[in-house]
């Protein structure tokens, strides 16, 4: 910016910063995921990632550091929560990625730490960002949720073909109150019922993600359940295999029997299925992972918030 008097070009050099997210750790998978833990200075680390694939290069971006919504299976969610990512903290790791990529990340998933539509004003304004300065479609954008009723509302006020994916992970209340917390407040029934009616607003096929646990979730009377509770409007059902983190709880990874026995009875009832293919194994790419192992990173977290705390949108 020379054309700027050089005076004020040194005040913004001591004031600003262009790219100020520094790399903590940075681990390359032998498929080609690479994955960044990253901090602002403060020790305060989040996740990224680079997924590239055969047609497109994908990235999974952190939206908090830390979670306070206290999944039973979730590494991100044991070590509780910092804060909110600033709008600048969460493109930045975009631009961090793309820098390391030689090809352009055309898509973006909010499936790193953190629950995305708590930080909806900062998640907003980072995803018209992507689409205004950096180019990217609206209908590339997903947005990962734990199942935040009010929220979900609002971003289907937006009407903008945002891809909204539910992490549902049973048909069941007893199941699904015993995996996450935040079903004690917004029950399976009223929930699919508001990705319904985002599917409506926005004309967008809604994904139910559906992580499969060896003999809690995997069930076949669970799969008959899901068909039922999910069908007759257009969208897929993603099933996830455990990946295996340390909870306490003794969850372990379906035998492969059972994921084809889940998915055949989805598809016999006119479902769609996907499977996540995992990725990035040997470098802890799943959600948490990584900084789940960075040394004294949970020193500094608060208690978490109880579910009652969190029925307020963010803004
Ligand atoms: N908070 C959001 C987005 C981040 S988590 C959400 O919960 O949807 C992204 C996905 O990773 C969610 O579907 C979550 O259920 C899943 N996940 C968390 N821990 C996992 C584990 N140990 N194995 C497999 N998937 C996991
Ligand atoms: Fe948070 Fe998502 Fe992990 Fe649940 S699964 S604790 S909402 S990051």
């Amino acid at each position: 910016m020379a054309d700027l008097p050089a005076e004020f070009r040194q005040y913004l050099d001591t004031a600003f910063r262009v790219s100020p997210l520094e790399i903590a750790t940075h681990r390359k998978s032998s498929d080609g995921v690479e994955k960044l833990l990253v901090h602002n200075g403060d020790q305060q680390v989040y996740e990224c990632v680079l997924l590239p694939y055969q047609d497109r290069v994908s990235c999974c971006l952190s939206s908090q550091v830390g979670c306070p919504m206290g999944c039973t299976f979730c590494a991100t969610g044991l070590g509780g929560f910092d804060r909110n990512l600033t709008t600048g903290e969460i493109i930045g790791q975009y631009l961090l990625l793309q820098n390391l990529s030689p090809r352009r990340i055309s898509h973006v998933v909010f499936m790193g730490m953190g629950e995305p539509l708590l930080n909806l004003k900062n998640l907003i304004k980072a995803m018209t960002l992507l689409h205004e300065e950096v180019g990217l479609s609206y209908r590339h954008l997903t947005v990962s949720t734990v199942g935040l009723v009010p929220q979900i509302k609002e971003l289907a006020k937006l009407n903008l073909p945002i891809h909204l994916a539910l992490s549902l992970h049973s048909p069941f209340d007893e199941v699904r109150d015993r995996l996450m917390p935040v079903n004690h407040k917004w029950p399976v029934a009223e929930v699919v019922d508001t990705m319904k009616a985002y599917q409506k607003a926005t004309g967008r096929k809604v994904t139910f993600e559906y992580l499969l646990i060896n003999g809690v979730t995997d069930t076949p009377d669970q799969a008959a359940a899901l068909a039922k509770l999910v069908r007759g409007f257009p969208n897929v059902v993603n099933l996830i295999p455990f990946n295996w983190v340390d909870t306490g709880q003794g969850f372990s990874r379906p035998a492969r029997d059972n994921v084809r026995r889940f998915r055949s009875i989805l598809e016999s009832n006119g479902i769609n299925v996907t499977e996540r293919v995992e990725r990035g194994h040997d470098i802890a790419a799943a959600c948490g992972q990584l900084a789940g192992q960075h040394q004294g990173k949970f020193a500094s977290r608060s208690n978490l918030t109880p579910v009652d705390q969190l029925s307020r949108p963010s803004f």
